[in-house]
């Protein structure tokens, strides 16, 4: 391997063409003064100038380049091929020609560093958290629901209670803003909530008392619920009171009893309910079980629902008696809401089927259930034409779709 010097062949090929320094300068695009240097021996030539001297020339110079990585041996032609973009970045640190190329360049490169680490650490924070989260779940049923509404009824103290019982949960909410009516009742509230387990979440509701939305937040870790954590508008929850069961069969004619047909049309109605966005719909029984009033009103109690909906029929000495009875509790507590929502109930049911007036029933699940109730008696076993519809498939499902469209409505 003979080394043979880069610049003494740029010299040998200049001089064998005749040209001067200025004219290989102009030929090459390059400055004089770089020629110069080259012939010189001052600087070495980085791969792009030898390109561009060797095209100009008509010259390969890469054959002959003094460099110590180039060689006349045709079989390092490969490595010379690999070194160039080695010359090229070591090149590029050479701050002495062209600088501002080359920091523009460096930068660039830099950026795209820095960017590349971003990017892969944002994505890793956001598997980890995911991963920390599908962990972290409970699985078992002794972690009970929340479920935190935030009204316009709320007082500062009573945000407080909210505040210190959720603690003892081991759930953490800031109240980042709260904002009070001239009765000191909550108006506007921004908080923050973290289960402490991965779930977590924030929302802002300006104007509570005009909203018709339920706002606030729900843990609820059960397998079977659709949504584990929500925050600021939350689906509401209705329960169906499924009428009899068991020994208690509730009104009957000669084929058909009461707890069979309120059973078939609750079903229907959760059926229909399964997609919609608005409200969870839940049943008190869900097979031919007796479950008494006091454990009834227990269980809806506890499950803190928006609306309980008690499904029954009604009976007659008479076959004349039809058409659909509501009733309320004026004792109730929430009679007030009570009272709304079956009128606005009687009036979207009113459109398909005949309703009666809403009457007072003095019964003591009305009586103590802790949230707005309505029993519906769907028709009188009694009268065949409501016979037809409340014991045929066809009757119950629409029936059924009846009362989902007035859910809707009313919720
Ligand atoms: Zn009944």
């Amino acid at each position: 391997m003979t080394k043979i010097s880069f610049r003494e062949k740029l010299i040998e090929v200049r001089k064998s063409k005749g040209l001067t320094q200025t004219e290989v300068a102009d030929l090459c695009s390059i400055s004089l003064r770089t020629v110069q240097r080259i012939e010189a021996g001052k600087v070495t030539p980085r791969a792009y100038t030898i390109k561009q001297i060797s095209e100009a020339l008509g010259f390969d110079f890469f054959n002959v380049y003094d460099n110590p990585d180039t060689y006349t041996d045709k079989n390092d032609i490969k490595t010379n091929n690999i070194q160039a973009p080695i010359e090229f970045v070591k090149d590029l640190f050479n701050l002495k020609t062209n600088t501002m190329k080359k920091v523009s360049i460096i930068s660039s490169f830099c950026l795209l560093i820095i960017f590349s680490i971003f990017s892969f650490t944002f994505k890793l924070n956001a598997q980890t958290q995911k991963k920390a989260i599908k962990e972290t779940t409970p699985k078992n049923e002794l972690i009970e629901p929340v479920k935190i509404t935030f009204t316009n009824q709320l007082t500062f103290d009573e945000l407080t209670t909210i505040k210190i019982d959720l603690e003892n949960q081991g759930i953490t909410i800031q109240y980042k803003k709260l904002e009070f009516d001239e009765n000191n009742k909550l108006k506007t509230i921004a908080c923050f909530i973290d289960c402490n387990d991965g779930f977590k979440g924030s929302f802002v509701a300006n104007h509570i008392e005009l909203a018709t939305k339920k706002i606030g937040f729900s843990r609820d870790y059960d397998l079977n619920s659709s949504s584990p954590f929500e925050t600021g508008v939350l689906k509401k929850t209705i329960i169906l009171d499924v009428g009899h069961g068991g020994l208690d069969s509730g009104s009957f004619s000669k084929d058909f009893q009461e707890k069979e047909i309120t059973l078939a049309i609750a079903n229907k109605i959760k059926e229909l309910s399964k997609d919609n966005e608005e409200f969870d719909v839940f049943l008190t029984r869900d097979s031919d079980q007796f479950i008494s009033l006091k454990k009834r009103t227990q269980i809806i109690n506890a499950s803190k629902p928006d609306y309980i909906i008690s499904l029954h029929t009604a009976d007659s000495q008479t076959n004349k008696k039809h058409g659909v009875n509501l009733y309320t509790n004026d004792q109730n507590r929430y009679i007030n809401e009570s009272s709304t929502l079956t009128k606005a109930f009687s009036k979207s049911i009113g459109k398909d089927l005949k309703v009666n007036m809403i009457k007072n029933m003095n019964s003591h699940f009305l009586k103590n259930v802790k949230c707005p109730a309505t029993l519906i008696e769907l028709g009188y076993l009694s009268n065949p034409s409501d016979k037809e519809n409340l014991t045929t498939k066809k009757g119950q499902h629409r029936i059924a779709t009846i009362i989902f469209n007035a859910l809707q409505e009313v919720i």
